[in-house]
């Protein structure tokens, strides 16, 4: 198995794209601990399955917005696992829709928040542990939205922006540590937080729509969890600092660009 032995954390691990992940690693042989916000029993049964492969796994309350949280968790790895090889910031929320113009302080911050701080207090607690191996990861989940900047995609555009900067000033300080950071780029993936996108910006059901996206689907959270896997794995360790685009070849599909 690709990843028997490592030990990973998938923020926001216990539904959609992170919950497709988090499942993966398990599968691929990893041991995997996640975070949630509100949805305890979801985070349970991803819990529940990754035991069922015989791989270790727990789950935490754990807001990504607060730092003694997120670093009462990373402690948590310590005693369940014994190390941390792999970091997976995930965890992310849409936001809706509206013009900059009407753009609310609070909702540009809210977003930021979550995107950008809450990576920033994963990469804070979990790098002294994954300075420790030899080879460590970290892997961020990002967007096409930064590099299309659609209309109406304001304050998400920027948190990803802003995401994406940091994770590249991560790999070229930590690469002589042996880590490697990637960040994947999906399009529209289907989850309930890419509904809301579809939703927010054509006005319609993503059913509705998906016959126009490339290859006539979303991408799905299995499509984003095998290329963790591979990024991961030893075939993915000379890849770092890149952006990988995970969007059928057609940027932001079919969303409108104004
Ligand atoms: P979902 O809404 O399906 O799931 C979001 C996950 O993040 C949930 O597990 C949620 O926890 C968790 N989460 C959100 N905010 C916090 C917080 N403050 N603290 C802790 N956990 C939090 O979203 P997706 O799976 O679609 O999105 C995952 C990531 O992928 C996000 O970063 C998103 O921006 C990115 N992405 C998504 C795309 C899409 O089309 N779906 C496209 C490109 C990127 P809980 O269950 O407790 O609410």
């Amino acid at each position: 198995m690709e990843l028997a032995g490592r030990a990973a954390i998938v923020t926001g691990g216990g539904r959609g794209i992170g919950r497709g992940i988090a499942l993966a690693l398990a599968e691929a042989g990893a041991d995997v601990a996640i975070n949630y916000r509100r949805d305890e029993a979801a985070a349970k049964e991803v819990v529940e399955q990754i035991e069922g492969m015989g791989r270790r796994a727990f789950s935490a309350q754990c807001d990504v917005t607060d730092a003694d949280a997120v670093d009462a968790m990373v402690a948590g790895v310590d005693a369940a696992f014994g190390k941390l090889d792999l970091l997976v910031s995930n965890a992310g929320i849409a936001s809706r829709g509206q013009l900059l113009a009407d753009t609310e302080v609070s909702e540009m911050r809210r977003v930021i928040d979550t995107h950008v701080f809450g990576a920033f207090h994963f990469f804070q607690a979990a790098l002294p542990r994954l300075r420790k191996n030899d080879r460590s990861d970290v892997i961020v989940i990002s967007s096409v939205s930064p590099h299309r900047t659609p209309p109406g995609h304001g304050p998400y555009a920027v948190a990803k922006a802003g995401l994406e900067a940091m994770a590249k000033v991560l790999a070229k300080e930590e690469r002589r540590h042996g880590m490697r950071v990637n960040i994947i780029a999906a399009g529209v993936v289907e989850t309930d937080l890419g509904r809301r996108l579809v939703k927010f910006n054509l006005g319609d059901e993503l059913e509705n729509v998906v016959s126009q996206f490339p290859f006539g689907r979303a991408c799905q959270p299995e499509d984003v969890a095998n290329l963790c896997v591979f990024l991961a794995s030893d075939k993915g360790s000379y890849i770092t600092g890149h952006t990988i685009f995970l969007d059928g070849g057609d940027g932001i599909g079919a969303m409108k660009q104004g």
